[in-house]
């Protein structure tokens, strides 16, 4: 515009030179001095539009620097990291994005992507940016282990997008560092299976508990009845196990429990279900155990047991069980019905001298 100005004063300037010089010349030329007075106007015209142009142009260009200032201020006040990728290189990065990887904006321009992970994800990065370039998919979402710059892995959760502008592929990727937060969810997930956990098992044996046993009994039962094949139990008590604690104290008698526990599960099969019932007593359940295999097995805990020497202290403990077996469905058919069979086994048991299998 300011180059058109320039043209059209130039020639009116040229053409008032002629002016002039041909009245010097007492040549009057009429149709040349109007001409120049059309120019003029003309002139003056074109150089208020142009003005006027020049004016919006500048408004424009003022919103413009206007918005650029906003939408920066917006991208560096970001909570999540922003980075632009051009070329497999940053092209730009906001503050959070340095902050999150440990390196100043400067030293993040001459980087790739790759390096803000470790090792072993760099192949998933190479991969998703590949996919972006060739347009495979314009949009991702993943979660990668980024290595911050004093090497420290992060857990970084990002979204990337491909955008065109003027004729420039660029890669767009918001980034958040949720290393705290998978930290808790992890927490929570070890948490949450050790309540698990204890809600099914007794905390002095570690077997498992009455809560448990009362959550599978019954589903045994019905697979059995399904099945068509046997489920026994076995229901085991201490002899004398008062007068252990009277003798050699609670701790003691708690040893033996451990003991009994232990016993227990180095008999067991991986089907075998086997329960802290109550104070001393304890319940195997054994399905597809005929009452003859119950039988065996319960002689062989009960000859375990009465060989077992618990150290406590100075103090060797033996102590004896004596045991009761109840069979599905020969002996009842019901949990209560099964539990109340194994334990009048067991009663007759204790009543025909302890030490017995019933
Ligand atoms: P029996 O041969 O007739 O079974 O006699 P017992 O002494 O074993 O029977 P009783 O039911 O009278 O005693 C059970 C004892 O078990 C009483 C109780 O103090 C003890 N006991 C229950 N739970 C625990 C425990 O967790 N730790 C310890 N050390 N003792 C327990
Ligand atoms: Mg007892
Ligand atoms: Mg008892």
């Amino acid at each position: 515009m300011a180059a058109e100005v320039a043209r059209l004063n130039k020639i009116i300037k040229a053409l008032m030179d002629r002016a002039e010089r041909n009245a010097s010349d007492q040549v009057s030329e009429y149709g040349l001095f109007q001409s120049t007075i059309m120019l003029e106007e003309r002139v003056r015209r074109r150089t208020a539009e142009l003005e006027a142009a020049l004016r919006e142009n500048e408004k424009i260009n003022r919103a413009l620097r206007e918005s650029e200032a906003k939408f920066r201020g917006l991208v560096s006040q970001s909570l999540v990291g922003i980075v632009l990728i051009e070329d497999g290189k940053f092209s730009y990065s906001n503050a959070k994005f340095d902050e999150i990887f440990g390196y100043t904006s400067d030293e993040i321009l001459g980087m790739g992507p790759l390096q803000t992970a470790v090792e072993s994800d760099r192949g998933l990065l190479a991969e998703n940016m590949r996919k972006r370039v060739s347009g495979e998919s314009d949009r991702l979402h993943y979660v990668f282990h980024g290595l911050r710059k004093n090497g420290v892995a992060i857990e970084i959760e990002c979204h990337s997008a491909m955008m065109i502008v003027g004729n420039r592929q660029l890669i767009i990727s918001v980034i958040m560092d949720i290393s705290e937060r998978a930290r808790a969810e992890r927490a929570v997930k070890v948490l949450q299976e050790e309540l698990r956990s204890q809600s099914n098992h007794d905390a002095l044996t570690g077997l498992h508990n009455r809560h448990f046993l009362e959550a599978s009994f019954g589903r045994e039962l019905l697979l059995a009845a399904r099945g068509g094949h046997p489920v026994s139990i076995i229901m085991g008590d201490l002899d004398h196990f008062k007068a252990v604690n009277d003798r050699y104290g609670h701790l003691a008698g708690d040893q033996v429990l451990r003991s009994f526990g232990a016993l227990l599960t180095a008999n067991a099969r991986a089907s075998d279900i086997i329960c802290r019932y109550g104070g001393e007593e304890f319940l195997l359940i054994l399905p597809g155990m005929t009452k003859e295999g119950a039988r065996q097995r319960a002689e062989h805990v009960r000859q375990a047991m009465a060989a077992n020497i618990v150290s406590y202290r100075h103090h060797q403990i033996t102590v004896t069980t004596s045991l009761g077996i109840a069979t599905y469905p020969t002996d009842g058919r019901t949990e209560d019905a099964l539990i109340a069979s194994a334990d009048s086994a067991l009663y007759a048991a204790k009543a025909q001298g302890r030490n017995r299998v019933n």
